[in-house]
């Protein structure tokens, strides 16, 4: 008698997996660093299903049906490392290591590569759903060889979360690091959703000096439509929520320091050196680093002036409105920034990744789960080649309706001091990539003045410069 599949790492992500395995019929084989863990599961939770647990890793690995399938859910970096290498050596070939953990795709792409040398595979698997998913459903996000995917997807398949139509949120992603790199732009959207929510949240407090509960409304209303989704749900539950010491709304209690793990910086530093801009994302993240208790936002108090003007709102209802537009169309240009930046990663690494089937595993169980993912997977469908999702016939129909709310607001914004990073630079993206005409022209013939980097014509093939330092003649390069 032999477990399915095993878990090491039994703090609150690895032990909920281990049961929702365990609930689904799965033997599982459970292991953690400090045996009391493995014990707390036993205990509490012993009765969910076919447990094996195992105090040493020998026995751990011994526990497994070949060819063995076992996940790491530990702390990420070294110790995943070093859990790595201690399960591997005591693995054969055609052994699975699963690493479900959040890594940097570039360390699962070392770690793949390290293990295939080993004729073992290695699987990055990006799992998105907090505890509450990794226990009822996730979505699931794995990489690595086809081959371990017909042996770990049909588990894996099960425990995800199942979207409207009956699928699992859980397809093979692509080969080595493709599943931890599509998480990780996961998240980066994640972090534009959420700050483009707090500015919506933001202009209703202090253009229409609404109260959190006022808000909260608003975004339950919100809820029923084309933003209907997770994040927005959830907002309108947390802002109709009283602090419990002081009876105030709570989102008014709570610091306004934003944390981060670091995955929304690992998607931009990732665009950037992919070329793909990802304008939402990267001002959300910045968004978060100036919250963060910064000395130079203690610098700026009460220093620099705002000279802001006082606009009166005529009609709160229409603003509201506008806001609502503004969101969605924001909301719009970040999910197709993310997917671009999945194609280039795609294209950059070889990755064979069906973008359609990327918003179809996120319909459920994860983070960023709404309603519109139905219309990128259609989007895909009718052009598996889209270069630019927002050119997708739906979208740019309806992101056109929004247009002009999305400028008022924007306006607004800009005009009376509110900060809305994700707002405005969602619309200048906007508007960069629909220009006609870019003043890029400038910056390419200053590149050309001080650093003879050439130009193109409007009007003529080939390769141009100008002697700027001679007698400003153009030249024709080979
Ligand atoms: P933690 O990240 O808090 O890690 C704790 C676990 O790692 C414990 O089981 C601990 O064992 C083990 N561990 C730490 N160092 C070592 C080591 N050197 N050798 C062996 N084991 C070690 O656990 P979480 O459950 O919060 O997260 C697990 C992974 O899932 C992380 O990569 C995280 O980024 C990712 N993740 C977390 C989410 C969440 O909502 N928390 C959501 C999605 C992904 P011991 O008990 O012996 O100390």
């Amino acid at each position: 008698d032999a477990a399915d599949i095993g878990v090491t790492g039994m703090a609150v992500m690895g032990s909920n997996l281990a049961r929702n395995l365990a609930r689904n019929g799965f033997k599982v084989a459970i292991h953690n660093r400090s045996v009391g863990k493995t014990e707390a599961v036993i205990a509490e939770h012993g009765t969910d299903g076919e447990f094996f647990p195992s105090e040493s890793m020998e026995d751990f690995v011994g526990s497994l049906q070949k060819p063995r399938v076992a996940i790491i859910m530990v702390k990420a970096g070294g110790p995943t490392d070093a859990v790595i290498d201690e399960l591997s050596s005591l693995m054969d070939e055609g052994d699975i290591i699963v690493d479900a953990g959040n890594a940097l795709f570039t360390d699962t792409r070392r770690r793949e590569a390290a293990l295939r040398e080993k004729g073992q595979h290695f699987v990055g698997a990006g799992v998105s759903g907090g505890e509450e998913g990794a226990l009822n459903g996730p979505s699931i996000m794995p990489g690595g060889t086809k081959e371990s995917y017909d042996r770990l997807g049909p588990m894996f398949e099960t425990i995800a979360a199942k979207a409207e139509d009956g699928k699992p949120c859980c397809t093979h992603v692509g080969a080595d690091g493709a599943g931890h790199f599509v998480k990780m732009v996961h998240n980066g959207i994640e972090y534009a959703d959420m700050q483009v929510i707090s500015e919506a949240y933001d202009m209703m407090s202090k253009a229409l000096g609404m109260d959190a509960d006022a808000i909260g409304d608003v975004f339950e209303e919100w809820n029923k439509g084309d933003l209907e989704s997770f994040l927005i749900e959830i907002t309108a539950t947390v802002l109709h929520h009283k602090d419990a010491t002081t009876g105030e709304p709570f989102v008014d209690v709570v610091l306004d320091q934003a944390a981060q793990k670091g995955t929304g910086a690992w998607t931009v530093k990732t665009a950037l050196d992919l070329g793909v801009p990802v304008t939402g994302i990267a001002e959300a993240t910045f968004a978060r680093s100036i919250s963060g208790g910064t000395p130079q936002r203690e610098a700026a108090r009460g220093v620099l002036v705002g000279e802001e003007q006082q606009l009166e709102i005529a009609d709160p209802k229409q603003f509201i409105d506008d806001l609502q537009k503004a969101l969605y169309a924001a909301k719009l240009v970040s999910y197709s920034q993310g997917f671009d930046e999945i194609a280039k990663g795609a294209d950059e690494y070889g990755w064979d990744i069906t973008l359609g089937d990327m918003a179809a595993i996120w319909r459920e169980g994860c983070i960023i789960r709404a309603r519109f993912l139905d219309r990128i997977t259609e989007a895909y469908d009718r052009n598996p080649g889209l270069s630019l999702l927002l050119s997708d016939e739906y979208f740019s129909t309806e992101i056109a309706k929004c247009i002009p709310a999305w400028r008022r607001i924007v306006a607004f914004a800009a005009s009376t001091g509110c900060p809305v990073p994700v707002f405005a630079s969602t619309l200048s993206y906007y508007d960069s990539v629909r220009a006609e005409r870019l003043p890029a022209a400038l910056v390419q013939a200053q590149r050309d003045y001080f650093g003879a980097h050439t130009y193109q014509r409007v009007d003529a093939e080939g390769t141009f410069h100008v002697e700027w330092t001679e007698d400003r003649r153009e030249t024709k390069q080979d």
